[in-house]
């Protein structure tokens, strides 16, 4: 039985790796993904959006609650061609090993997740309702992409009560890290206006760095509290200042500097904004921040321990449940109150030459996702 299901699961890959989908194009994944699903019972709602390819794939259970996994069809640029062993999007596979571009991240996982289910179909195993919410901006500007099909359930009032996002969490083995959170990310632009003059006669100018500097000062050594929840503390760098004419004696009329910040779900954007602003309160400066991402965290509870159960049911492994890494899609659901796990392959080889995936993997993570569907069960928490 399993083993039909990683043969199924990496046909799949293959087929997916096969169709060129360069972010933010889909290469025709989507509508593969639909000629799998439609025969199982899922009917396919499209929600595309600013030249993005977006499906929710939905279908009813015969069990209470609704399951989703949530991907992208979308993959980063191959970078040099000639630099591969084998051909990006041949999906080669030799010594069980699969080659191309997205075998981890993450058309192998999207893989192994429809062949999870058609397999649980195909042995008419009662199901909760699974949703598959599948994008083609999740490697671009993810500005249409998943945050519009959490948008439109919302308007539908369909969201899942849990969802599994299929990026590659795991660091040795299939299943020994989960994502259950991400830090946020700020960046902040700020330009000190001050007027520039000669340096001999400073009372005729205005000199912006002496009015930058303190307020840099007062931000670098701001307190913005400690580890909570599993997560570092947030952290906000001073990443570039220029100010300066290059001239030995001109005050400078103008100082910039970049704040980049990785925010823990201790802190919220406002909270951060506010206390840059107030050390800024008494100089002439123009601040734009770019909220880039929102902090979210899945709390300890019945959805993480039924993701971990499910992997130490078909590995043996005690899974960790980390919140490193950059953004991921998690965050839309999350916003949107949906406990999420990250789980999906190995991640060695992610956004690299060569990027490939061994076919056991997919076997194990599909047997995973398989056991995570049928024990699935909502959390009354
Ligand atoms: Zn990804």
């Amino acid at each position: 039985m399993s083993e039909s299901s990683a043969h199924l699961a990496t046909r799949i890959a293959v087929k997916l790796i096969q169709r060129e989908s360069i972010t933010p194009a889909d290469g025709g994944c989507q509508d593969y993904i639909e000629s799998l699903l439609a025969p199982l019972g899922f009917v396919r709602t499209h929600v595309d959006a600013g030249g993005v390819t977006n499906s929710i794939y939905a279908r009813p259970g015969e069990l209470a609650g609704t399951l989703a996994f949530v991907g992208h069809t979308d993959v980063v640029p191959t970078g040099d061609l000639a630099a591969w062993s084998h051909s990006p999007f041949s999906a080669t596979i030799e010594d069980g090993i699969l080659h191309g571009r997205g075998a981890q991240d993450m058309k192998g996982a999207v893989a192994c997740w429809i062949a999870a289910v058609a397999e649980l179909c195909q042995a008419q195993t009662p199901l909760p309702t699974l949703q598959m919410l599948i994008t083609s901006d999740e490697e671009g500007e993810s500005i249409d992409g998943t945050i519009r099909l959490v948008e439109q359930m919302q308007r539908d009032q369909s969201l899942p009560d849990a969802a599994v996002v299929g990026e590659p969490s795991c660091s040795e083995a299939v299943g020994d890290t989960i994502r259950r959170g991400r830090r946020g990310v700020i960046q902040v632009r700020m330009n000190v206006h001050g007027k520039q003059g000669h340096s001999a006669y400073p009372q005729d100018a205005d000199n912006a760095i002496h009015r930058a500097a303190p307020a840099l000062a007062a931000i670098a050594a701001t307190d913005w509290g400690a580890a909570t929840d599993g997560f570092p503390p947030t952290s906000c760098q001073i990443t570039n200042i220029q100010g300066g004419t290059g001239a030995s004696n001109v005050i400078p009329g103008n100082c910039s500097a970049f704040l980049d910040i990785r925010y823990n779900p201790g802190n919220s954007f406002g909270e951060i904004k506010a206390a840059i602003e107030a050390a800024c309160h008494d100089i002439d400066c123009t601040l734009d921040f770019d909220h880039v991402a929102t902090a979210f965290s899945t709390p300890d509870g019945i959805f993480l321990d039924q993701v971990c159960d499910a992997i130490a049911a078909v590995t043996g492994i005690t899974t960790c449940r980390d919140t490193g890494g950059g953004t991921s899609d998690g965050r839309f659901l999350a916003a949107a109150g949906v406990p999420v796990a990250e789980l999906g392959t190995t991640n060695s080889t992610i956004h690299q030459i060569n990027e490939q995936v061994a076919l056991h993997e997919l076997q194990t993570l599909t047997n995973i996702y398989r056991h995570i569907i049928e024990h699935f069960e909502v959390s009354h928490d």
